[in-house]
């Protein structure tokens, strides 16, 4: 049997980072699996690519979520990358860290060395900060390349007015000092392509003879000796594929997100003994945290009809798109290179708010319903609103102890009522949005939550009608001590009770940050990088005083 270092379970974000710090000593030899194909169909790199990728199963695992208690009735569909880069390599390319007080929280809940001033060294050594920002926060000689949307549109700067105009500030780094207010968004993109944790940090690393990195090769359950995690069992080629087993002789490190790393500790005996033993699988070691806590980000999207101007609607159709075709073959700018929002703005649900609680986006388009990821053919903006750290929480558990079986995934969106207070905050600030002075001349109608809708209530209703993630699930494996019920890792992320086992990816979050979670699941891997090779972390950054949100 082949013998590695380590054995990296999913080649995403964090993999991608991990594999790249991993192997930068020569003798040290990484075998990375990876569930999907490689990374070489055109939608990945095309930005405008994402609207396909969405759905395209032979690089998507395209989940369906449960129905929950205010999703009415609906299963919202749960989009993850199975590719090089993982969901980096069919995500939306915002680069978004988070607040300092969600990472200080993370250490107040005992995780020590996971505050701001200790993770903010990682996410500058990451980047290559083109644009904006000063050097306490941003990075500029790192492989991530992070560039600030440069499409300007009469839409967006008329949203971003209307923003000023009700006392949202403009913000040139909303990833710098402080997050609230209004800007274009920041991007991992370079020269019009997407820049995955793949293209940023695995495929360099592949180039390295000690790095092995094996595509099509499902890993169906962790190979145990004892409390030890000794290597891995994976299908080559999927189901019914040839099923070969690799040894790790350090450690084993599952990167596979935040539905199928539970799902895989799960498969291999470690989680609840009830849930396992409902499914046959024999209690290895009982861990009840595993697959609980699950969080994401739960948005409305309000839509207003559009006059006087064209929008992308209307971009993306007949002659319009050859031109913008021909306009990215030779500039790589234009529609084909835009993301799937363009502006951003970071706000407070109540004057109370200490820090910005509600994120907005704002798109000059507008998605048919009920097939998300498909634009509309009438001209349409639309004003994406989410409360930033929600309270809800849900779980993902095996459906059965079948490898290939999708598992349940139940976020329980809006249960928590803070969280129903603060998404109606939300919509009902996304209409003062729409509707401010500067839109007005392009403004039809509100089509969605539509004029109807007036009291908190009705905004309730409308949001559990036609609410959907934004694809931020995380905290299923949490990172805690000991003695808390939930953590499944420890702040070193290896696994409680269990040796040469860590999980590294957006599952360890503790709670959900204010924040898409590309930027932070990349700063975990690059700290985590550190503690599995035992280096010294990097020196924590002398915060400026005035640096509070
Ligand atoms: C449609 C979409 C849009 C998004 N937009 C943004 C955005 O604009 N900005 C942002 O910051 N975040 C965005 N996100 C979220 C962000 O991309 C993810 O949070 C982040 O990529 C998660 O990284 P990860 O390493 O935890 O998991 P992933 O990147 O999902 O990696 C997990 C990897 O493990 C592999 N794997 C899983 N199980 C197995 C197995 N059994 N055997 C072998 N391999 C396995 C998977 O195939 C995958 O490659 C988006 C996500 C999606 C899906």
């Amino acid at each position: 049997m082949e013998t590695f270092d380590y054995v990296i379970i999913g080649s995403g974000s964090a993999g991608s980072v991990l594999t790249h710090r991993l192997s930068e000593h020569a003798n040290t030899r990484v075998c990375v699996l990876e569930a999907g194909p490689r990374d070489w169909h055109p939608y990945i790199h095309l930005p405008a690519g994402f609207i396909k990728t969405f759905h395209m199963k032979s690089i998507n695992w395209a989940y369906q979520q449960e129905p929950g208690p205010y999703t009415g009735g609906r299963s919202i569909y749960a989009p993850r990358g199975k590719t090089l880069g993982g969901s980096s390599s069919i995500n939306g390319h915002i680069y978004n860290r988070g607040q300092r007080q969600d990472f200080d929280t993370w250490a107040q809940l005992g995780n020590r060395g996971w505050g701001y001033a200790d993770v903010l060294p990682y996410f500058k050594r990451l980047e290559r900060r083109v644009g904006e920002g000063e050097d306490t926060f941003r990075g500029r000689d790192g492989n991530l390349t992070v560039t600030t949307m440069d499409w300007k549109d009469p839409l967006c700067e008329a949203f971003m007015e209307g923003a000023v105009s009700l006392g949202i500030p403009r913000n040139f780094d909303y990833n710098g000092a402080i997050q609230e207010g209004v800007s274009y968004c920041q991007r991992t993109i370079e020269k019009g392509l997407r820049m995955s944790a793949a293209k940023a940090f695995l495929h360099p690393a592949r180039k390295r003879p000690n790095v092995d990195v094996r595509t099509h090769a499902h890993v169906t359950n962790i190979i145990f000796e004892g409390k030890r995690a000794v290597g891995v069992r994976y299908l080559k080629g999927g189901r019914g594929g040839t099923p070969v087993e690799v040894r790790a002789s350090k450690e084993v490190i599952l990167c596979g997100g935040t539905y199928n790393s539970p799902q895989l500790l799960q498969l291999s005996g470690v989680g609840s003994p009830e849930l396992l033993k409902s499914h046959g699988i024999e209690v290895r070691h009982a861990l009840p945290g595993v697959g609980e806590g699950l969080q994401d980000h739960y948005a409305p999207r309000s839509v207003a009809r559009v006059k006087n101007i064209r929008t992308i609607n209307e971009l993306r159709q007949g002659w319009h798109l050859w031109m913008e075709a021909l306009k990215w073959a030779t500039t790589r700018r234009g529609l084909l290179s835009l993301s799937p929002t363009m502006v951003y703005c970071f706000w407070h649900s109540g004057e109370t708010t200490e820090s910005s609680d509600l994120q907005l986006t704002f798109t000059p388009a507008s998605y048919k319903e009920g097939v998300q990821g498909q634009l509309e053919d009438q001209p349409g903006m639309t004003v994406a609103s989410w409360q930033q750290r929600p309270e809800s929480r849900g779980y993902v558990r095996i459906r059965s102890n079948d490898p290939f079986a999708p598992p349940i995934i139940q976020t329980n969106y809006l249960t928590a009522e803070l969280d129903r207070r603060v998404v109606v905050a939300g919509m009902k600030l996304a209409r003062r949005l729409l509707k401010s002075a500067p839109l007005a001349p392009y403004y039809d109608y509100e089509d969605f939550p539509g004029p109807k809708v007036q009291s908190d209530e009705e905004f309730l209703v409308a949001a559990t009608q036609r609410g959907t993630t934004t694809f931020h699930p995380g905290c299923t494996c949490r990172m805690g001590p000991a003695e808390s019920t939930w953590a499944v890792v420890d702040d070193q992320l290896r696994v409680h009770g269990l040796q040469g086992l860590r999980v590294i990816d957006a599952s360890i979050m503790p709670r959900m940050i204010s924040a898409n979670l590309n930027a932070s699941t990349m700063m975990i891997a690059d700290k985590a990088s550190d503690l599995v090779r035992g280096k010294a972390p990097m020196e924590a950054v002398r915060l400026p005083e005035a640096a509070v949100a």
